[in-house]
């Protein structure tokens, strides 16, 4: 899953849903693989099929995705009324999001109610300094994103992620960004033991990672931060008995230790809430070396009125 590029950014999708293509790469076969290509290399097919065959292809395409739509109609992701299009929140959701946005911490991302210049840290940034660098997010973690959050990781809806990954890459743009002379970030998901990976059939904060390293073109590393200790869930528990709860709680694989020499990492995962298990992680790579890390979450808890 590592290598990541911006295969998804390259091409532009048309209402019935087959990629339509731009530039030289452009790889009728490769287009319609796109599925098996997103968070791998770019695959490429072993003949190379006739205009005739890829226009059949597309329109059984285009019939089989209306087809579908007919029978299984879009839903708003966090709600399910009937929405225009797949991959949307309705109009009410999308109005009850609380989008976080600038003037905001540097450090937490938590949005001020007036512009206190650049550099400015909020009450709870400077009381308890975090080891992380910096923290963005998408909205705050209420209403529609709460329930976004929650069907993701429990109610085994995965495909929200890639509107929930478009939205992190949007309001993690800051992080994303490549510096001249320095390696680019490193995308890294905050891991799930494997007991509970097993149990949900796969980490949400992978999925969301996948697709911010599909938006930006950035690296994603899912294997090299491992959870070694199975934890109790942090659901009920408060800020101190979550932090005993995740300490030691991970580490950077062997081979994960060679990647992240003086590199930065970001940590990716679905929502911020004390910020315990983040925290944990973070200590565990710098350890291992990494030259800093900043957090790229969904959904942040307690971000939900702008400080004034
Ligand atoms: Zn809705």
């Amino acid at each position: 899953m590592s290598g990541t590029g911006g295969v998804e950014s390259e091409r532009e999708w048309i209402p019935c849903g087959v990629p339509s293509l731009h530039g030289d790469d452009a790889d009728p076969m490769a287009a319609l693989h796109l599925s098996e290509t997103r968070g791998g290399g770019r695959a490429r097919a072993p003949f190379s099929p006739g205009p005739a065959l890829v226009r059949f292809a597309a329109v059984a395409s285009c019939v089989a995705g209306a087809a579908l739509r007919l029978a299984l109609p879009p839903t708003c992701l966090a709600c399910d009324r009937l929405v225009a299009s797949d991959q949307a929140l309705c109009a009410k959701c999308w109005s009850a999001m609380t989008f976080l946005a600038p003037p905001w911490c540097a450090r937490l991302g938590l949005p001020f109610a007036y512009d206190l210049g650049e550099g400015a840290l909020s009450p709870r940034a400077i009381a308890h300094p975090p080891v992380f660098d910096r923290l963005r997010a998408v909205a705050a973690y209420e209403g529609p994103a709460r329930a976004l959050v929650s069907r993701l990781k429990y109610h085994d809806r995965p495909t929200a992620a890639r509107m929930m990954g478009r939205l992190m890459a949007l309001a993690g743009a800051e992080l994303l960004k490549r510096e001249e002379g320095v390696p680019p970030p490193l995308l890294v998901p905050v891991p799930l033991h494997r007991l509970r990976h097993w149990s949900r059939r796969y980490n949400q904060a992978a999925l969301l990672a996948r697709e911010v390293g599909a938006r930006s073109g950035l690296e994603v590393a899912p294997a090299l931060l491992e959870r070694v200790r199975a934890t109790k869930r942090q659901v009920g528990l408060d800020a101190k008995a979550r932090a005993t709860n995740v300490r030691g709680a991970f580490a950077v694989s062997a081979s994960g230790v060679l990647r992240i020499a003086a590199r930065r990492v970001i940590l990716v995962d679905d929502v911020f809430t004390t910020g315990a298990t983040v925290q944990a992680a973070t200590r565990a790579l710098l350890r291992a070396g990494a030259s800093g890390v900043d957090v790229l979450a969904f959904a942040h808890a307690g971000a939900d009125a702008p400080i004034s």
